[in-house]
């Protein structure tokens, strides 16, 4: 795609249409398979007054790529298109009084305005509301509150050639303009003018012209050739893939509907009707290489086309093949091709532009976009994250320039984050964690509860975070399967692993003391043993109300430490900042407690405080964040004489 060509026509256009009258570039069906983003682009650089496209989702395209200019729907919208008209700020053309109902209801539920454009049938008999009927249905839409009426306009049915039947078109519509003006209406953007009639009847340029073929480089009829100076943006080239001799009596492609006639080399280029190149150019078409015109010979295939190059001695695999465009003093243009198969360039351009990788040249660079049928990412709109994730991974691998590396990032931070599946991922902060060891039985006599043969283990878990379930679960896990499986679940707001697998006496093992929600101690509902360890159930109905906003959570667990057991491990989960960690041992057997941080990436490393026979603390400043799979392990020794 010759984006410098595509700007000289533009100059012809404003040549031919002055400086007062608006230009809107029709980009519709991807800009005439020339790739509807850049031209848009490149066309707004040039001074277009706005965009034209077929439907919602080709200026949802748009928008989406970053274009704010305005965007005119020129086909009847449907009922369906009305939520990313209003959302992707789309302007529809109305020709009909139901749409335009259903539009003005939306816009008001949705306590919006917007512009529309009328469309007037002056005879083209396809969209629009028909010319008699239009000053009646027009008064009605005008009553819309929430609708503004922007534009009006019509399209002709012939303007490439010089007929009676365009005047008559033009003649009508501005007797409408007339008629509505008498009557005291008066829209502000009147348009009609499409590639021919800019070519052919400058009375009717009005406030607006819609260019597309011409924009393109391409004349709508031999006759406007004079008319203008255009050079394609288009052409369609190949590499021979290649090359073989046969003798005479030998049959190419499909049905063999061509059989040499003599000895000859045929090349294969790896282009075919799945490009476009359709299958009626069999035995029909031609391409450049050399400089030289060569027939196709035999079939078009899906994605190959072969041709025969007896006529060029020193014809290589590798050799430039053009099949639409220039080369050396030859040229094959879109209209060539069209008169040959019997279609119009229109077709032709729309259907070679969509498979083959477009490259798109402005001042001598060359740039390689994504075809079109590789669909455009739109962020909000995709639902599926495994696609996203797909995504996600390969910009990894692009961005690492390798894709062993790219992956490892990809699974070591993303799927610790988020876990394979969709691991709900919460933010807490001001993290505290105090751990205090001591002897069972120490000051409650007659301990019979957890840790009778070991140390005593309490836990006082604090921090902030937005609440989302009004019943959570505790879990208690008994070894590493049961504790991912209280990781899967979205419901488990906190998660234990007992050290030495449990004894099989859940209120031995693990006794929740509290739970609380912003001070607010909440009941427990039901305790069980299942196949996850052991669950303790909290909350309630009346939690709802707390749903989605901050809240503090304080929870407080008992579980045991077996005396050969010297370790107690804190790992952090979920995204954290700001933590404060205890570890107290005061008043047990326990001396020298260690203490290893594991605290991966950049984050500061934790200041450290330690009160000896009696606590040590960690640190880590309220905005720091910390990552997860941070975290820190206690290792003691203990002396069981004392
Ligand atoms: C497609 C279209 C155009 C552009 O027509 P060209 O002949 O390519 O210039 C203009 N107006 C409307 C309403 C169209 O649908």
């Amino acid at each position: 795609m010759d984006l410098d060509s595509f700007t000289r026509n533009w100059s012809e256009l404003r040549r031919l249409v002055g400086p007062s009258v608006k230009i809107l570039q029709v980009v519709k069906a991807d800009a005439y398979g020339h790739g509807a983003i850049e031209i848009s682009h490149t066309a707004l650089k040039n001074g277009a007054a706005c965009l034209g496209v077929a439907n919602a989702d080709e200026g949802v395209q748009l928008r989406v790529s970053g274009i704010t200019a305005p965007i005119i729907i020129l086909s009847p919208s449907t009922k369906g298109e009305i939520r990313e008209i209003i959302k992707y700020g789309l302007t529809p053309s109305l020709s009909d009084l139901m749409f335009a109902g259903e539009f003005q209801r939306h816009l008001e539920e949705a306590g919006v305005t917007a512009p529309v454009h009328i469309e007037i049938d002056t005879g083209m008999g396809r969209g629009g509301i028909l010319w008699n009927e239009a000053p009646a249905l027009i008064r009605k839409i005008l009553a819309f509150p929430n609708i503004v009426v922007e534009g009006l306009f019509s399209h002709f049915a012939s303007s490439e050639i010089c007929v009676n039947f365009n005047e008559q078109q033009g003649t009508l519509f501005l007797a409408l303009v007339e008629k509505l003006s008498a009557e005291g209406i008066s829209i502000p953007i009147k348009h009609m003018a499409n590639s021919g009639a800019i070519l052919n009847y400058p009375r009717f340029f009005l406030d607006m012209v819609r260019p597309g073929l011409m924009s393109y480089g391409i004349h709508p009829a031999t006759q406007t050739e004079g008319k203008a100076d255009l050079c394609p943006v288009m052409s369609f080239k190949t590499r021979v893939i290649l090359l073989k001799e046969f003798p005479k009596g030998a049959g190419i492609g499909y049905n063999r509907t061509y059989i040499t006639d003599r000895p000859s080399r045929i090349a294969t280029l790896p282009v075919g009707y799945g490009d476009g190149y359709g299958i009626i150019l069999s035995n029909q078409g031609e391409v450049l290489i050399r400089g030289k015109r060569v027939p196709v010979v035999g079939r078009v295939s899906m994605d190959m086309v072969t041709i025969d190059v007896s006529s060029l001695p020193d014809c290589r695999i590798g050799d430039e093949a053009v099949l639409m465009g220039r080369q050396g003093g030859e040229e094959i243009s879109a209209n060539d091709i069209a008169s040959r198969i019997g279609t119009i360039s229109y077709d032709i351009l729309c259907t070679l532009g969509k498979r083959a990788p477009r490259i798109f040249v402005q001042q001598g660079r060359a740039e390689a976009v994504e075809p079109r049928l590789r669909r455009i990412f739109i962020p909000q709109e995709e639902r599926s994250l495994a696609r996203i994730d797909g995504m996600i991974r390969q910009c990894f691998q692009v961005r690492a320039r390798s894709e062993e590396l790219g992956d490892a990032i990809f699974y070591e931070m993303f799927e610790a984050l988020f876990g394979k599946n969709d691991r709900p991922l919460e933010l807490r902060t001001n993290f505290r964690y105090d751990i205090t060891l001591s002897e069972p039985g120490g000051e409650q006599a007659g301990e019979t509860g957890p840790a009778a043969d070991g140390f005593r283990v309490t836990t006082h878990i604090e921090y902030t975070k937005v609440f989302r379930n009004p019943v959570f679960l505790i879990g208690c896990a008994l070894d590493n399967g049961q504790l991912s499986a209280f990781f899967d679940d979205p419901l488990c707001e906190y998660r234990w692993l007992l050290q030495d697998g449990g004894s099989g006496d859940a209120d031995k093992d693990f006794r929740v003391n509290r739970v609380r929600i912003d001070e607010e101690d909440i009941p427990v509902i039901r305790r069980e043993s299942t196949n996850r360890g052991y669950e303790v159930w909290c909350g309630g109905e009346h939690l709802k109300e707390r749903l989605g906003q901050q809240v503090r959570v304080e929870l407080e667990v008992v579980t045991r430490s077996s005396r050969g057991c010297r370790f107690f491990p804190v790992y952090l989960v979920y995204p954290t900042r700001g933590l404060e960690i205890n570890f107290r041992y005061e008043g047990t057997p326990v001396s020298t407690v260690q203490e290893i941080c594991f605290f991966a990436g950049k984050h500061p490393y934790p200041e450290i405080i330690r009160d000896p026979g009696r606590c040590v603390s960690l640190r880590i400043r309220d905005g720091e964040w910390i990552f997860p799979n941070s975290g820190v392990t206690f290792l003691w020794d203990y002396d069981p004489s004392k």
